[in-house]
């Protein structure tokens, strides 16, 4: 499949178990159908509350860091990150 924005020749590539078609040239990435929607159901996984909001109290945060997220992955799979 070539690149619909500059018809580069896209390379296959898997991340996370997800199979993406992304373009060297210009960096777009074109998810199949299939791996869109196992994202998709990875991403709602994601964004739930914990189960067990019981945890012990003593947990010391150091600044808040935030939940990594799919796109994360995927930012560092290209290692745009
Ligand atoms: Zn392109």
């Amino acid at each position: 499949m070539k690149c619909p924005v500059d018809g580069t020749l896209l390379s296959m590539t898997e991340i996370k178990s997800l199979i993406v078609d992304y373009c060297p040239q210009c960096r777009g990435v074109w998810l199949p159908r299939d791996s869109l929607n196992k994202l998709i159901e990875r991403a709602e996984r994601q964004t739930k509350p914990p189960e067990s909001p019981a945890a012990p109290a003593t947990t010391e945060k150091t600044g808040e860091e935030k939940p990594k997220t799919i796109v994360d992955d995927i930012l560092e799979g290209f290692g745009l990150k």
